[in-house]
């Protein structure tokens, strides 16, 4: 057997929000991949890396915003990404934590090491910093004058910090691209790295003083100081293998690869082999970069822009559609849209007809014809050649992460299995014809081939298919390329089909009420117990009316009853606002009511809804009406 192993990471995500679209997409990349590495290779010889970013400002404003110690709140984010993981069928060999005791040691341990070497100094520097990224900018960097990330103006600070000299490595590292043409892939993603060293690379500076900043790994040469973000955070795809004397350092660091999103290139082709290579260590094999999800034209950002959680999908189409849906849509390396509409003509199209059809008329026929029993019978190629096609297409798309090309090619020969099927018209035929039982054959032996090469992409489905077959063996024990193996070689085969499930209930538009694009709440505010979500905000109907008649009500000080108009509905309302807007202030008005309200009676007069007001400390009491005239009736949300 083969020693090659296999090491693939996720970036380790930042706790200052829990997980979006983007993160589940990258965690369902590396878990495709190392699911189909497992196949090709000895289980035990592939490793799946994933984990939380748990220090830094940033993580200190989340936790003081929620009420929380900084070490309460990482605990409680970095569960809420574990327990994600594990709803989405996710499996990682490792969870890494930043702030695990192990992981700290190992970056000072890193330190110490190139500071000895001499390849750490300490420095004045003066420059542009965003606090929301923690980092300095150069001029260069800075988009008039303003952060590229952030459009936020960077403030001037000037300190005494550490500097690691990156700058020392520049050639090396220009040279390793030029001599390692995919360790940096796609292709434009390298390019971009080598048009960005064109220019002479700065020092890093990899303190933040401690003065500033508590919630850091201490430096073990100055404790007055603590490790600047990225320096910590990037040490854990060594930290996470026992990095200097693990074993599984040894075996898996020789092949490690990285897969990130495009955001945090920089770091990653830069910072972190430079880091390497002070340290004395090889650099990683390649590093895969993928685009953004577009929502509404929004970057999927933990820092601003709209967001679809994850499981929200996962639990109204099913974790596996969510998965196909993801991996089906994006062509590696390049930007996709997120669109909900997509998502279930996909499911609908590829799933429940396409595949779902195929699976359920063959078994149903087999049930029919053959009381579920049925025998292997050779003679009958029909299907051979188009499945050695997948077979081939499949492995070579996904080694290079074009997994959309590899579900196209399982698309492919679902097709030529469905066009098999009506050509020979199974169901015409007479059951006990030899050559209708061997095309019903077939059709079988190319699910289970199907099955076999889709695990990776969907396993549960891979496993239901599997079952529904009646195939013994466990789908993990077979390797792809026996994905399809001719009968002669397996000897007589006879599956049992059980009872006759579909594999994916098609979604009917019209039901399908879309999860809602939400507003980003920090990760921070959703831990406060009095905030709403969203769906209860909802639930709220504001409007705008117009006023079209005002009266006071005897015997009351304070109320005064409205005549309002909602589009073509007319309501009697009534308001504590008279001492504030007198009866003859209110004609003609615009305002907002809460249309929603369960009617209430007030001296007599049955109120139907209610007239939003804004109130200051000392009692002053302003109408909210719109800014510009709107139609009565139009929504307020
Ligand atoms: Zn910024």
């Amino acid at each position: 057997m083969s020693n090659e192993t296999f090491y693939l990471t996720t970036p380790i995500y930042y706790v200052n929000a829990t997980p979006h679209l983007g993160h589940a997409y990258t965690t369902i990349l590396v878990d495709t991949m190392t699911r189909f590495q497992r196949r090709r290779l000895e289980p035990e010889h592939v490793y799946f890396l994933t984990g939380t970013d748990e220090h830094g400002d940033k993580i200190v404003q989340a936790a003081a915003q929620a009420g929380e110690s900084p070490q309460a709140y990482t605990d409680r984010i970095s569960g809420i990404f574990q327990e994600t993981w594990k709803r989405l069928g996710l499996t990682p060999n490792q969870f890494i934590r930043t702030t695990s005791e192990p992981h700290k040691r190992a970056v000072q341990r890193f330190l110490q090491q190139i500071y000895d070497a001499g390849d750490i100094y300490f420095g004045e520097y003066g420059g542009q910093y965003c606090f929301g990224c923690e980092r300095f900018y150069t001029e260069k960097e800075l988009q008039d004058g303003r952060c590229p990330d952030h459009q936020t103006t960077p403030t001037f600070i000037k300190e005494q910090n550490y500097f690691f000299r990156m700058g020392k490595y520049q050639d090396w590292l220009i040279d390793h691209i030029h001599c390692h043409p995919d360790f940096i892939r796609p292709e434009r993603f390298r390019n971009e790295v080598l048009s960005f060293l064109k220019d002479p690379l700065e020092d890093l500076c990899i303190s933040r003083p401690r003065t500033r900043l508590e919630w850091g790994i201490p430096l073990p040469f100055d404790d007055q100081y603590v490790t600047y973000v990225w320096f910590d955070a990037l040490i854990n795809y060594i930290s996470a293998l026992g990095w200097p004397d693990g074993e599984a350092f040894r075996r898996f660091w020789p092949n490690a690869q990285h897969l990130i999103a495009k955001d945090i290139l920089k770091p990653h082709a830069i910072y972190w082999p430079i880091m390497l290579k002070a340290a004395g260590l090889l650099p990683y094999r390649h590093l895969n970069v993928h685009g953004y999800w577009k929502i509404e034209e929004a970057k999927m950002s933990k820092s601003r822009g709209s967001v679809v959680r994850p499981l929200d999908l996962a639990d109204k189409y099913g974790v596996e559609a969510f998965r196909y849906f993801v991996l089906r849509e994006m062509t590696f390396g390049l930007d996709a849209s997120f669109n909900e509409e997509a998502l279930v003509a996909r499911l609908n199209a590829d799933l429940a007809n396409d595949l779902g059809n195929l699976y359920s008329r063959v078994l149903k026929l087999i049930q029919r014809y053959y009381d579920g029993r049925i025998s292997e019978l050779p003679g009958e190629g029909g299907l051979v050649d188009p499945t050695r096609v997948a077979i081939a297409e499949v492995t070579a798309a996904t080694e290079r992460f074009a997994f959309s090309e590899a579900l196209a090619a399982i698309w492919n020969l679902v097709s030529a299995t469905n066009k098999y099927l009506v050509t020979n018209e199974p169901w015409k035929q007479d059951p006990g014809d030899v050559r209708t039982k061997a095309v019903l054959f077939s059709a079988a032996e190319t699910l289970r081939a199907i099955a076999v090469l889709l695990w990776p992409f969907l396993p549960q489905t891979a496993e239901r298919m599997f079952r529904g077959l009646g195939i013994s063996e466990p789908i993990t024990s077979i390797r792809i390329e026996e994905a399809f193996s001719s009968p002669q070689h397996l000897g007589p085969r006879q599956w049992r089909v059980g009872e006759v499930e579909p594999l994916f209930p098609r979604i009917e538009a019209a039901t399908a009420k879309p999860v809602p694009v939400k507003t980003e709440p920090t990760a921070a505010q959703e831990s406060v117990a009095d905030l709403i979500a969203i769906e209860e905000f909802r639930r709220i109907d504001l409007r705008v009316a117009e006023v079209i008649e005002a009266a006071a009500i005897p015997g009351s000080k304070k109320l005064v009853k409205l005549r309002v108009r909602l589009q073509d509905e007319e309501r009697t309302v009534v308001a504590g606002l008279k001492e504030h807007y007198p009866p003859e202030s209110w004609e003609g008005k615009r305002i907002i009511l809460v249309a929603n309200l369960k009617p209430t009676k007030l001296m007599g007069i049955a109120s139907q809804g209610m007239v939003l007001a804004a109130e200051d400390e000392s009692g002053r009491i302003v109408l909210l009406t719109p800014e510009a005239p709107i139609a009565s009736g139009a929504k307020v949300r």
